[in-house]
C-alpha cells in the first residue's frame, strides 16, 4: 500500500516537473501569488465558421424582454455616422425595458464609452464569442465584472446613453468572435439576426 502511494506521488512530482521544464514557452506568472484573485478571462479561439456553428448549436435569446422575432429588423449592414458600418443589431424597446443576457457565460467588462454609453461585454462559457450590449439606461444592481450569468438574466435596462438618439431608446447588441489575442473588444462581428431567427425556428414545437 505504502509503495503504491509512493509511486503515485512520484508520478505526480514528475508530471509537475515536466510542465515546468517543457520545451514550450515557460508559464508566466503575471501577479504575485499573494495578490487578490481576479477572474481570469478564459478564451478558446475558433474560426469564423466554427463560431457561427457554435452559436447555432447554443441558440440565442432575444436580449430584450418582451420583444418577439417579428419585431426585429436586420440592421447589421446599415451605414452609420462617419462612414462606419453598423455590424450589430438594434432592438427597439421602451426605456427601462430589461436587457437580458443572450447566453450563459461570464461578464467581461462593465463600463461606458462615447458611442455605446453604458455598456456590458460578456462571453459564453468557453470564451469563444463575445456579446456587447450598449446604450443601457442603467445596470442591473449587483452586476459585477467576472460574474457568471445565466441565459435570460437581467444585465441592465434599455436606454439612450452614448450616441443613441434621445427619442429612440434601443439596445445595440453586437456579437463577435473572440480574437486569439483575447482583445474581446476588437473581435470580428457576426450578424446575430439570422442566428436569433434560426434559434427561434428551432425552439418551435
Ligand atoms: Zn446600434
Amino acid at each position: 500500500m505504502r509503495k503504491t502511494a509512493f509511486v503515485l506521488l512520484a508520478l505526480a512530482v514528475t508530471g509537475c516537473a515536466r510542465q515546468v521544464y517543457s520545451s514550450g514557452p515557460a508559464p508566466v506568472e503575471t501577479r504575485p501569488v499573494s495578490a487578490p484573485a481576479r477572474p481570469a478571462v478564459v478564451i478558446d479561439p475558433v474560426t469564423s465558421t466554427e463560431a457561427v456553428d457554435y452559436l447555432l448549436a447554443r441558440g440565442m435569446l432575444i436580449p430584450v424582454a418582451g420583444v418577439s422575432v417579428s419585431q426585429l429588423h436586420d440592421t447589421f449592414d446599415e451605414g452609420r455616422d462617419g462612414g462606419r458600418v453598423h455590424r450589430a443589431l438594434d432592438i427597439m424597446a421602451p426605456r427601462g425595458t430589461p436587457v437580458l443576457s443572450a447566453d450563459s457565460g461570464r461578464i467581461l467588462r462593465i463600463s461606458s464609452n462615447t458611442l455605446g454609453g453604458n455598456i456590458v461585454y460578456a462571453t459564453d462559457p468557453l470564451g469563444r464569442v463575445v456579446y456587447y450590449y450598449a446604450h443601457l439606461d442603467a445596470y442591473q444592481p449587483g452586476l459585477t465584472q467576472g460574474a457568471m450569468v445565466a441565459r435570460g438574466d437581467t444585465l441592465g435596462f434599455v436606454g439612450t446613453t452614448g450616441n443613441a438618439p434621445k427619442d429612440t431608446p434601443h439596445l445595440h447588441f453586437q456579437v463577435m468572435r473572440m480574437p486569439s489575442d483575447g482583445k474581446y473588444w476588437d473581435g470580428e462581428p457576426i450578424n446575430p439576426y439570422p442566428l436569433i431567427l434560426l434559434s427561434h425556428e428551432a425552439a418551435r414545437p
